[in-house]
């Protein structure tokens, strides 16, 4: 029979937003049971040995494993327990979830659960690239694992097929374990981070980043060989190679969301949430990069913490998620903008941070992002530029001009 238990809170994912969100809810005096997959807790940062995290949330920097020990340190210092090794398989009621761990199968009955599951970057297999999927082709993620926390070698000559700035953190793994790399390659007709970003890795290094170039093949049989690309403008190259890294493109980790029906956003794909954190299941939260991928761990953090408020505040019984969910305002992108995070406004509750989290599709100079509701425009923003994949953060001043009927339509008009 399956063992059950009870607790206040299930978190499902102990990255930076579901620990933070376990802290707040922790310190209001509930029970908090946090549980993920890895048999490390921490998230994502454990893998990135970097420093430029925690600036944001802990006010200074750590490099990504000594953050991830950090949170961790100050998550189980405030009470909260953790189970690694743990996965959420399935759901088992409106807020109960069956697990699977080593010890077998578990079902836990939460009053609240937090979907803080992450994302990931789309896997090779299931990009549409010509030619075949030899040894040799990874994600940022999985090279990372590979060469952080397995110590594995990974190739003598890599391409990293990318233009943000996860692209440049693969660029300084490789170099770290010893891979040269021969060009970064990008359909992006610009580049999708920060120039001194770009050039503190591949720049110093000499490496070429070729824009508006699609891969027509990955050749070779067991083992990568080469990779054929043509640019913009017809011309063909072959670049040799033995290893290739695939960045960005992420995907949420939304199996659960999906399984317990709550609307999804097509253009995140990932679930809607309203200010507070909710989902369209009362008693159901999401937080971090499977609502908005993919922001900064910071960010993430910031996030958790702000709906571990909200989380307490249903658990004592002082809001209904069900209806702030009712009477929240939808908010609507138009192209060329592609999402926003959150995606509803419940009434005079704040975004986390107080902003809300912009992407757009296309690419466009200077201009305006309009916010308007019934065609009455609430508030205008500036913007230098919009660059896909690169967020952008609309302050959230408009919210009190915001009536209960209507959509409101965030637009962009360019200069
Ligand atoms: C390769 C890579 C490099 C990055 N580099 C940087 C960087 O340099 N600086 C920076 O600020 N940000 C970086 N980021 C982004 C940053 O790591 C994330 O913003 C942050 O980790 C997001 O936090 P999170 O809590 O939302 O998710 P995550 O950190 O992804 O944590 C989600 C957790 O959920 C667990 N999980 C998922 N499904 C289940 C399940 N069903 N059951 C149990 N557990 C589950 C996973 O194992 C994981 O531990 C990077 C991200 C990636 C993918």
């Amino acid at each position: 029979m399956t063992a059950a238990e009870n607790t206040n809170l299930l978190v499902v994912g102990a990255g930076p937003a579901g620990l933070a969100a376990a802290r707040a809810v922790a310190a209001a005096g509930h029970h908090v049971i946090v549980i993920d997959r890895e048999d490390e807790a921490g998230g994502v940062p454990r893998h990135c040995a970097h420093t430029g995290f925690g600036l944001r949330d802990l006010h200074r920097t750590y490099s990504g494993p000594t953050y991830a020990k950090e949170i961790v340190r100050r998550t189980l210092a405030d009470g909260v327990e953790i189970r690694t090794g743990t996965t959420a398989t399935d759901w088992a009621g409106s807020t109960s979830m069956h697990t699977t761990s080593r010890i077998g199968r578990s079902l836990i009955n939460a009053d609240a659960v937090l979907l803080a599951t992450g994302c990931r970057e789309r896997p090779p297999s299931a990009r549409l690239i010509p030619g075949s999927r030899p040894a040799g082709i990874y994600t940022t993620g999985a090279l990372q694992q590979l060469v952080h926390l397995a110590g594995h070698p990974v190739g003598r000559r890599a391409v990293v097929v990318g233009a943000e700035h996860i692209a440049f953190s693969a660029v300084h793994t490789l170099l770290g374990s010893g891979t040269e790399v021969a060009a970064v390659i990008t359909p992006s007709p610009i580049l999708q981070t920060f120039q001194l970003l770009r050039a503190g890795t591949a720049g110093i290094h000499a490496i070429p980043v070729l824009y508006g170039c699609d891969i027509t093949a990955i050749e070779g049989s067991k083992r990568v060989t080469g990779l054929s690309i043509t640019s913009a403008t017809g011309i063909s190259t072959r670049l040799a190679c033995d290893t290739i890294v695939f960045t960005g493109d992420w995907i949420p980790d939304y199996e659960l969301a999906r399984s317990a029906n709550l609307a999804m956003d097509a253009a995140t794909k990932g679930p809607i949430t309203d200010t507070a954190g909710s989902t369209s299941r009362p008693g159901v939260y999401a937080a971090g990069n499977v609502c908005h991928p993919a922001e900064p761990a910071d960010i993430a953090a910031l996030t958790g913490a702000h709906i571990g408020h909200s989380i307490t505040a249903w658990l004592d019984g002082s809001s209904s998620s069900a209806r702030e969910w009712q009477q929240s305002t939808l908010l609507q992108v138009s192209s060329p903008l592609l999402w926003i995070s959150p995606q509803r406004l419940v009434p005079s509750r704040l975004p986390a941070c107080d902003r809300f989290v912009l992407r757009a599709e296309k690419q466009a100079g200077a201009g305006t992002i309009t916010v308007t509701q019934q065609g009455h425009t609430l508030y205008r923003h500036r913007v230098r530029r919009l660059t896909p994949n690169r967020s952008l953060t609309l302050p959230a001043d408009w919210t009190t001009a915001v009536d209960s009927g209507g959509t409101v339509v965030i637009g962009f008009q360019p200069r």
